[in-house]
């Protein structure tokens, strides 16, 4: 089976990196040529911080078919235009998560404020007009997600989120006790991993997690009509289904938002929103308090063998799984599967036979791909591979 002509092809290039700042124009261009020349590229998404010169590079090899996309990470604090630290979002003791990496577009920024959510706008415009993009590639629209201490880092309880939480009838202060209890027996603890994998209960906690679910849905809402009244359109960048409701997700309410959506159906990489990453984080903190098993709790939650436990037997199925839920929320034609394929030693690394069956089962299903999360970092031998296998 063929992909079929229309089926969405989306690649992301050009993310904020010092390798990115070192590596001549030109070459970045040849690189972005290659791919272009080799995959049928519908989308295409540029990263959020570009010298003039590699835009005018890049921009000069794109043909008139490929829609063009700003990549903005828009909840976070990336340092220029950004709400003060006052801003971050906190955790049941008032203090923030600790960013991944200590990297500023991984602190995420509380979502309760308008001030937040006008400065998101607000830049994601000037970054789109940047670039003369056709739409904004909506990243980080979620809180922080609390996979590497689930009781301390589920946000926000600032004074302004208990105010507004209050309003809507919801006690932020008895919210963070539960979570408390929660750490101190196993059993409270796969009661918190239930409630955040989507899987219901305890009810407080579960009824924190829907009104964080509405909170990200309205501001992308508020962005999106923000957007549109600037002449740009949404695309959505989101968890894969599994871990969607840890950090306030609802694909379906969400998917009328964007034009498409690309989940992060990660299986191999070793970091924020990664199901090795996210899942591990859990396993850990179960293990903790004693659990012997908590991988087999997790695949009994998830419906599938979690990946970053071990063997790759089970991966198909579990794709197959996130497909199925990506197609019964979104639609298969506005889904987009984000699939890792970037090669970075120590932080992702791909076996090419397995990348091949994942990329066939998406194409297979009729929903689109998106080779990530980095064009730079997928060489030319393996655009080619991806090519042979979307186009058999
Ligand atoms: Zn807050």
């Amino acid at each position: 089976m063929t992909a079929s002509p229309r089926q969405r092809l989306l690649l992301q290039y050009l993310e904020p990196a010092p390798v990115v700042d070192e590596t001549d124009p030109q070459r970045l261009q040849d690189h972005l040529s290659g791919a272009l020349d080799r995959l049928p590229v519908t989308d295409l998404a540029l990263g959020w911080r570009l010298r003039p010169e590699v835009i005018d590079a890049i921009r000069s090899v794109i043909p008139d078919d490929v829609a063009v996309w700003r990549w903005v990470p828009v909840f976070v604090d990336s340092g220029t235009g950004r709400p003060a630290d006052a801003h971050v979002a906190v955790g049941p003791s008032r203090r923030a998560p600790p960013p991944f990496g200590d990297m500023a577009d991984f602190c995420f920024l509380c979502l309760d404020r308008d001030e937040v959510v006008e400065a998101g706008l607000e830049r994601a415009v000037g970054l789109g007009q940047e670039i003369d993009a056709h739409g904004i590639l909506l990243d980080r629209i979620r809180w922080h997600s609390p996979s590497q201490s689930p009781a301390t880092e589920l946000t926000c309880f600032c004074d302004h989120s208990r105010e507004r939480a209050a309003r809507d009838g919801l006690d932020l202060t008895r919210v963070a006790a539960e979570l408390e209890g929660s750490v101190e027996t196993l059993d409270g603890r796969r009661s918190m991993v239930t409630a955040l994998l989507g899987r219901g209960g305890p009810g407080l906690v579960d009824d924190f997690l829907s009104w964080r679910s509405d909170t990200v849905t309205d501001v992308v809402a508020r962005l999106s009509s923000g957007l549109r009244k600037a002449g740009l359109r949404s695309a959505l960048d989101v968890f894969t289904p599994a871990l969607t409701r840890s950090v306030g997700q609802d694909l379906r309410a969400l998917a009328a938002l964007g034009e498409w959506s690309k989940s992060m159906t990660y299986f191999d990489a070793l970091g924020p929103a990664s199901m090795p990453f996210e899942l591990r984080g859990y396993a850990t903190w179960l293990e903790e308090a004693d659990d012997t098993d908590a991988a087999g709790f997790l695949a009994d939650l998830l419906g599938f063998s979690a990946p970053g436990f071990g063997g790759r037997g089970p991966r198909l199925d579990a794709l197959r799984r996130e497909i199925s839920r990506l197609s019964g929320s979104i639609g298969s034609d506005r889904s987009v599967v984000g699939v890792d394929a970037v090669e970075i030693a120590g932080v992702c690394e791909v076996d090419d036979s397995d990348l091949e069956a994942r990329v066939g089962a998406i194409r297979d299903a009729g929903l689109g791909l998106s080779p990530c999360w980095e064009l730079l970092f997928i060489s030319g031998e393996r655009i080619e591979r991806l090519a042979r296998v979307w186009d058999r």
